[in-house]
């Protein structure tokens, strides 16, 4: 039985979710099909060079799912480039955030704004600017 797969966080929707192969013809185009949450482990341990332990955090996995992930989605980019290959960004288990998460450095008072209306200058509480953006929201969210 397939054990239930956990969603992974991820920051943002892809940017582009197809590429292909100058020159290839269709008809003998193969593909490879990296998820949305491998794209952000290779987004985020590959082109930010975050450490495995930082990329872990991000996207809510274990250091030895992460590396698992990764070993796939490089495996997978590997196949592409030195056969040819197309490649499909879609699917996997993941979940993109519908809030920005903040926390003060004066008060600890930390919050949530939704996206899209711009960084917030203030706390809420103590009106210090010295605030700071967190990846996940707090367990503990009373004020
Ligand atoms: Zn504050």
């Amino acid at each position: 039985m397939p054990r239930p797969r956990k969603h992974r966080f991820v920051s943002e929707e892809p940017r582009a979710t197809y590429y292909k192969p100058r020159g290839i013809p269709l008809a003998a185009l193969e593909e490879v099909v990296i998820t949305i949450d491998e794209l952000e482990a290779l987004r985020l341990a590959d082109h930010k060079r975050l450490t495995q332990e930082e990329t872990a955090k991000r996207l809510g996995v274990s250091q030895p799912t992460l590396h698992r992930i990764l070993r796939t989605a490089r495996s997978k980019v590997a196949d592409a480039l030195a056969n040819g290959k197309s490649i499909r960004i879609e699917g996997g288990t993941y979940e993109l955030p519908s809030k920005r998460f903040f926390e003060c450095f004066r008060c600890q008072h930390h919050w949530d704004e939704p996206f899209g209306t711009g960084r917030p200058q203030h706390c809420p509480q103590c009106q210090s600017p010295n605030l700071h953006r967190l990846a996940h929201p707090k367990n503990d969210t009373t004020p």
